[in-house]
C-alpha cells in the first residue's frame, strides 16, 4: 500500500517591537541575563499587564502580508501551566478569538504552486528562556520571558517534507520583507513544531498525529518529518496503531524520540484574561500596519520573471532578501543584459558573500560599480573569464572595472591578423599535437588553443581562436 503524508506547521516568530508585550522592558537579544526585567515580566504578584500597541501593528503587518481575514476584537486568554520559566504559571495567549484567521501562503515548489490555509495566528508573550547545566541546575534568564510572539498555525495542507521546508522558507522570506522580525532561528527568533500523520493514499480521513520538537533548522524539520513519516509507515505496515504524543527530534540519532503523551486543550484550563480588556483594533492601527506594507516576495519573483525575463530559479535567488532583490534592481536599470545581472549576482556575488559572511549591505562594490564591468563584459569587449579577475581586483581595491582593464591592457584580442600569429606559433610550438590532430583526434585542438590563452593571459578570443586553428589545420 502507498503512503501518504500530512502535515501541519506550528510557528513562533518573535516580534522584533522595542519593548516586550505587557511592559515597558526593553526587547534585545544577547543582554546580560535578567536585566531587563520588571515585575510585569518576573510575574509578581499584583503586576498589571499593558499591551504594546507597537506588538499589535507588527501582528496585523504578518497578517495582511499573509491575507488574513482580522478580526477588529479579539481575545486574551491564560493558558495554565507549571514550568519553572513560567513565573506566573501561566501565559496570556489567544485561544478563542484570535486577532486573525483565514489566511494563507502561496509559494512554488518545483514548478509547481501550493497553497497552504493558515488556521489562525495569535498573539502571545514569551516564556524566560531556561538553561540546563550538566549537573542538573536550571538557570533562568528573565530577559526573554514576555517578549511578543506570534503563533502561526496552518492547516495540515503540507504532503512532504520538502513543502513543509518551503513553506517555512518563504514563510521566513515574507516576515523578513515586512521586517517584523529577522526569523533569526539560531536566536530562537523562529521556532517550528510539526504535526505529522500518515494515511494511505487517496484516501480523505486525517490519520492519528504526532508533533515533533526540537527542530532547531530547517534541515531539523525536514529530516525529522522524513523519519517521523517512515517510523509511522512501519507501524501501520506491521498493523500496529501510531499513538498521538509529541516526540523529541535527535539531531545526533536521526530519530525522534516520545517526549510525552500529548496533553488535550482542558489540560491547560483556559479562561479570558481578567486583567486585560477585549483587544480592538482601530482603523488608525490598521492604517499604520498597512503603512509598512512592501511588495512581497512572491509577487516580486513573478514580476522580476515577466518584467526582466529571468528563469525562475534565478529569479527566486534575486528575491530572497529583499535588500538583495533591490540591488538587482537597481543593477538591472543600469545593464542591457538583465539574466547577466542576475547570474553575476548568484554566483560571483553569492559566492563572496557567503565565504565573507556577509548581507548585500555589508558588500563594498555598489550596482554601479558592477555594471561598469558587466558592460564590457555585454559588448564582449572582455572575456566572461577576464571579468571575473577583473572583479576579484575590484574587491582588491585595485581601481574601477574600466582603470583595470585599461591599465592590464584586458581588451578581448579579436583582431585576426594579430591572432593569425599566435595560431602559427601554436602550430610550429607542438608538433605532435598537430599530427595526433591530423590523425583524427581532433580533440587535442585543446592543447593548442590552450597554448594560445597562456600566451595571452586569457585576453584572446577562444571561439575565434578555436576556429582559426580548426581551418588552418584542415588545409
Ligand atoms: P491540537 O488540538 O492537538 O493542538 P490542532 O487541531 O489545533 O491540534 O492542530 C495543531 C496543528 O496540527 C495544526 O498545524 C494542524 O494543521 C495540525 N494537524 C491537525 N491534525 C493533523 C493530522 N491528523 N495530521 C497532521 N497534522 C495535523
Ligand atoms: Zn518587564
Ligand atoms: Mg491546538
Amino acid at each position: 500500500m502507498e503512503y501518504e503524508a500530512v502535515i501541519g506547521l506550528e510557528i513562533h516568530i518573535q516580534l522584533a517591537t522595542k519593548t516586550k508585550l505587557f511592559c515597558n522592558c526593553r526587547n534585545e537579544y544577547g543582554a546580560e541575563p535578567n536585566t531587563n526585567v520588571c515585575p510585569v515580566c518576573l510575574g509578581l504578584p499584583g503586576a498589571l499587564p499593558v499591551l504594546n500597541r507597537e506588538a499589535v501593528k507588527l501582528a496585523l503587518m504578518a497578517a495582511m502580508a499573509l491575507d488574513a481575514k482580522i478580526h477588529r476584537k479579539s481575545f486574551f486568554y491564560r493558558k495554565n501551566y507549571f514550568y519553572p520559566d513560567l513565573p506566573k504559571g501561566y501565559q496570556i495567549t489567544q485561544y478563542v478569538g484570535s486577532i486573525a484567521t483565514d489566511a494563507k501562503l502561496t509559494f512554488e515548489i518545483d514548478g509547481v504552486e501550493r497553497t497552504v490555509r493558515i488556521e489562525r495566528m495569535n498573539v502571545e508573550e514569551e516564556a524566560a528562556k531556561s538553561f540546563h547545566a550538566p549537573d542538573g541546575t536550571v538557570l533562568l534568564d528573565f530577559n526573554r520571558s514576555g517578549i511578543p510572539l506570534l503563533e502561526i498555525v496552518t492547516m495540515p495542507d503540507m504532503r512532504s517534507p520538502a513543502e513543509a521546508r518551503r513553506f517555512l522558507e518563504i514563510l521566513k522570506r515574507t516576515i523578513r520583507y515586512i521586517g517584523i522580525s529577522a526569523c533569526d532561528m539560531e536566536k530562537g527568533e523562529l521556532r517550528v513544531d510539526s504535526n505529522v500523520s500518515v494515511r494511505p493514499k487517496g484516501t480523505e480521513e486525517l490519520g492519528v498525529k504526532v508533533e515533533l520538537k526540537n527542530l532547531n533548522s530547517f534541515k531539523a524539520v525536514e529530516d525529522g518529518l522524513k523519519f517521523e513519516i517512515q517510523r509511522q509507515i512501519k507501524i501501520l505496515e506491521s498493523g500496529g496503531r501510531v499513538v498521538q504524543e509529541t516526540r523529541l527530534w535527535d539531531e545526533h540519532k536521526k530519530e525522534t524520540r516520545t517526549m510525552r503523551v500529548k496533553e488535550e486543550a482542558h489540560d491547560y484550563r483556559y479562561f479570558p484574561e481578567p486583567d486585560l480588556l477585549p483587544l480592538l483594533i482601530d482603523d488608525e492601527l490598521i492604517e499604520s500596519a498597512r503603512k509598512g506594507m512592501v511588495e512581497l516576495p512572491e509577487a516580486r519573483r513573478k514580476r522580476f520573471i515577466t518584467q526582466y525575463k529571468l528563469n525562475p530559479p534565478l529569479a527566486d535567488v534575486m528575491v530572497h532578501e529583499r535588500t538583495f532583490a533591490d540591488y538587482f534592481e537597481e543593477l538591472a536599470g543600469l545593464v542591457t543584459d538583465k539574466s547577466l545581472a542576475a547570474n553575476w549576482l548568484a554566483v560571483e556575488v553569492m559566492k563572496v558573500l557567503n565565504e565573507q559572511g556577509i548581507s548585500i549591505e555589508e558588500f563594498p562594490l555598489r550596482p554601479k560599480q558592477i555594471a561598469e564591468l558587466l558592460k564590457f563584459v555585454e559588448t564582449k569587449k572582455i572575456t566572461h573569464n577576464i571579468a571575473k579577475k577583473v572583479f576579484q581586483k575590484m574587491l582588491d581595491g585595485e581601481g574601477s572595472a574600466k582603470e583595470i582593464i585599461e591599465r592590464e591592457g584586458l581588451i578581448t584580442m579579436s583582431d585576426e591578423s594579430e591572432l593569425a600569429k599566435l595560431v602559427d606559433e601554436a602550430i610550429s610550438a607542438n608538433p605532435e599535437i598537430v599530427e595526433k590532430y591530423r590523425k583524427g583526434k581532433v580533440g587535442v585542438i585543446g592543447v593548442l588553443v590552450g597554448y594560445i590563452m597562456r600566451k595571452t593571459r586569457g585576453r584572446a578570443n577562444a571561439a575565434l581562436v578555436r576556429k582559426m586553428l580548426e581551418e588552418k589545420l584542415k588545409a
